[in-house]
């Protein structure tokens, strides 16, 4: 592991930021100043697409234009309280908003993709069993600024700018990260329609998955609205269990969560929902539950991610044996699924799934 210096932290600056805005705020914020429609786009590809950080940098305005924005606005990143590198090359910042507030952001390196896994919340609302992340008290929505920022410190770090630029290091955007991203919906999904411009971070919506414990209404609204990859925590087949291990199961079960992954329009044999299944030793790891799982998702182009279980202080839950995840994953291939079993990445960072924020904030506390 490897430790980097943290990123200087202004929040006493009272510029009001200029990141999170997208393209219509900014028309209207530069109609206020009496500037035309075409320059707040200009400044929109200068802060989204070429990552400038000073307005000194966007050449294609005038001088003064320049410093009287500077007067008024500031370009910035979330300061950062901690950088991490893993032994596996796993990167993870710890960020750190304006309030002091703080979420974490890793950064995944495949020989043949990149993936971000972004946080939504500070913390989360929900209080999965397994899940350390539900253990947090401190719960707030993150601004569409400190989502889109998280990719975009990401990319000054291990991508390239422009945004369009043949970019290997970052490829993937996963809403994998803390919180609940379908309980901050308008939030997520601006940051998200700023990833996905053209003009903006230029990432492709096939390489944007949202990972949701299944808040059934905000499914259906995602998959019109925005049409990017979606994945489901489902880690149980039947309702008595998910009521347990994802409690939002009581408000949505089965059926309807079900019913909404069938109907989710980006899904196709091309593009399948990706179903999310936590491992864990005698609970839901059985033979029968493999064939159930199968019967659940007929009808659903489907894909399986099988989640080896990452332990935390006090829980009672163990990760399942690899001979019984082996034979799980075989059920549900044999039955014509794809299904990859999740190599556990960053563990020596506490960036591994479930194991985010919480942890360190342990650590501060015992420090
Ligand atoms: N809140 C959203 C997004 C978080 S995604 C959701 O639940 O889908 C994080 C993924 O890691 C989820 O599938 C979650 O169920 C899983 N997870 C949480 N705690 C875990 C743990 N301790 N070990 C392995 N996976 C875990
Ligand atoms: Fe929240 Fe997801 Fe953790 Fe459940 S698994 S507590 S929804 S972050």
């Amino acid at each position: 592991m490897t430790e980097l210096t943290p990123t200087a932290i202004s929040n006493d600056d009272p510029r009001p930021n200029l990141i999170g805005l997208d393209r219509e705020d900014l028309i209207s914020l530069f109609a206020e100043l009496g500037e035309k429609k075409y320059r707040a786009e200009q400044v929109y590809r200068w802060i989204y697409q070429h990552g400038v950080t000073e307005f000194a940098d966007m050449t294609s305005l005038s001088k003064n234009l320049r410093e009287s924005l500077g007067g008024q606005f500031r370009i910035t990143r979330p300061g950062t309280s901690s950088r991490q590198i893993s032994t596996d090359g796993t990167r993870k910042w710890l960020l750190r908003f304006d309030d002091a507030q703080e979420a974490e952001t890793v950064f995944i390196p495949e020989p043949d993709r990149g993936t971000l896994c972004v946080s939504s919340q500070v913390g989360c609302t929900l209080t999965c069993s397994f899940c350390h992340t539900g253990t947090q008290r401190l719960v707030r929505n993150l601004e569409p600024g400190e989502i889109v920022g998280q990719l975009m410190t990401a990319r000054d770090e291990v991508g390239v700018w422009p945004s369009s630029a043949a970019d290997r290091a970052l490829t993937n955007v996963v809403m994998m990260g803390m919180g609940e991203p379908l309980f901050n919906y308008d939030n997520v999904a601006k940051a998200l329609r700023i990833a996905m411009d053209g003009d903006g971070l230029s990432i492709s919506k096939r390489k944007i998955t949202l990972s949701t414990s299944g808040v059934v209404p905000e499914i259906r609204r995602l998959g019109h609205d925005l049409g990017v990859m979606l994945a489901i925590s489902l880690h149980a087949v039947h309702d008595e269990l998910r009521d347990v291990l994802v409690p939002i199961n009581r408000k949505y079960p089965l059926k309807e969560l079900m019913a909404a992954c069938r109907d989710y329009p980006a899904a196709s044999n091309a593009r399948r929902v990706f179903f999310e299944y936590v491992m864990l030793k005698g609970v839901n790891d059985s033979p029968a539950d493999a064939r159930e799982l199968v019967q659940l998702v007929k009808g659903i182009p489907a894909k399986f991610n099988l989640i080896p279980f990452n332990p935390w202080p006090g829980v009672a839950y163990e990760c399942s044996e690899p001979e019984t995840i082996r034979k799980f994953a075989n059920i549900l291939h044999n039955a014509g699924y794809v299904s990859t079993v999740r190599t556990p990445r960053g563990r020596d960072i506490l960036a591994a799934c479930g194991q985010l924020k919480s942890e360190s904030v342990r650590q501060k506390r015992t420090a």
